[in-house]
């Protein structure tokens, strides 16, 4: 394995900042033969580590491959565990100073800040060294999600297949939204270079069981696009995830502003009319709200965060029915 400093530039005390790069290479790539290549990035947003823990399982077990069984490389592996080091050591969303989101900084052209200067980089960086890449997240303050993949409805035919290979619970396929435009995977899939949008887990947290099943799945996507060979050091089966398109996919929202308590379990089925918990107000002692599914379903996305305002959501399910059926 070889590390490389890609990016450096330089914090107000003179420390520098640095993006790594990790890259495992096969025989012939040494030899100067072109070979298929792969890109896993962590770490955009600085308070998403499921990431990180993700690439630290990859790289471990491909550091141990490359001593037991280094015919199994046949492509090119390049990992950008924390692609925004100064987010991640903040562990904030946003880059710490200039309060940019790092994944919203993508395509726009010029390079006149600090941030969009990185991207810029960046972006050439991991689009030269990818024919195929994988940008994992976490999801917010509020939502617990199962490991799944994320597509937006332009590249369902060309990325689908693909994130069936990857061992997550769901893939889902939505509408194009003016923010993705600016993301590093949309971009990338506009370059030309497929890439999946892994979201699993909740953000300043580690999941371990979640990572390992994403990990299994990354280790699966490689075997089946032909950059690694299957070997017999780690032998698992794939999970088939279901797909979902906008109409199958059922919201839970709240109708009060106050305490969520619930018993919601990720992958939990749910029938419509099933309680789901309360609303309650802890300052007069009342239950302000009875909250009941709208849908019956699989839930993939449950509230982590108790305290919730009127509309704010709580579950989301992949639905038996699909909408308006
Ligand atoms: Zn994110």
């Amino acid at each position: 394995m070889q590390i490389q400093t890609l990016l450096q530039y330089q914090s107000p005390l003179g420390v520098p900042v640095e993006i790594k790069k990790q890259t495992f290479n096969c025989a012939r790539s040494a030899a100067g033969r072109p070979v298929k290549k792969i890109s896993f990035v962590a770490g955009l947003h600085g308070d998403e580590w499921e990431g990180l823990y993700i690439c630290h399982l990859l790289s471990r077990y491909l550091q141990d491959l490359k001593t037991t069984h280094a015919e199994s490389f046949l492509g090119e592996i390049n990992i950008y565990p924390a692609a925004n080091p100064q987010a991640v050591c903040e562990g904030t969303r946003l880059t710490p100073f200039f309060s940019v989101d790092a994944n919203r900084s993508f395509g726009a052209g010029g390079a006149d800040s600090l941030p969009e200067y990185v991207a810029s980089d960046l972006f050439e960086d991991i689009r030269s060294s990818s024919d195929l890449a994988v940008d994992i997240h976490a999801s917010n303050q509020r939502l617990l999600e199962l490991p799944q993949i994320r597509i937006v409805e332009e590249f369902d035919l060309s990325l689908t297949p693909l994130a069936s290979e990857c061992n997550v619970d769901l893939v889902w396929v939505h509408p194009m939204a003016g923010v993705f435009r600016s993301t590093l995977a949309y971009n990338l899939n506009k370059a030309r270079v497929p890439a999946l949008v892994v979201e699993t887990g909740i953000c300043l947290r580690i999941h371990p069981e979640f990572c390992r099943q994403v990990f299994l799945g990354l280790v699966h996507l490689m075997r089946h696009v032909g950059i690694l060979k299957g070997d017999d050091s780690l032998e698992f089966s794939v999970k088939k995830p279901r797909v979902v398109y906008p109409r199958e996919v059922g919201s839970l929202q709240a109708k009060k502003s106050g305490l969520f308590v619930h018993q919601m379990k990720l992958g939990q089925n749910v029938q419509e009319g099933e309680k789901a918990g309360e609303i309650i107000d802890p300052i007069q002692g009342r239950v302000l709200e009875e909250v009941r599914f709208p849908f019956s379903g699989m839930l993939f996305t449950v509230c982590e965060n108790p305290v919730v305002y009127e509309g704010a959501p709580l579950a989301r399910a992949a639905l038996d029915q699909p909408a308006g059926k």
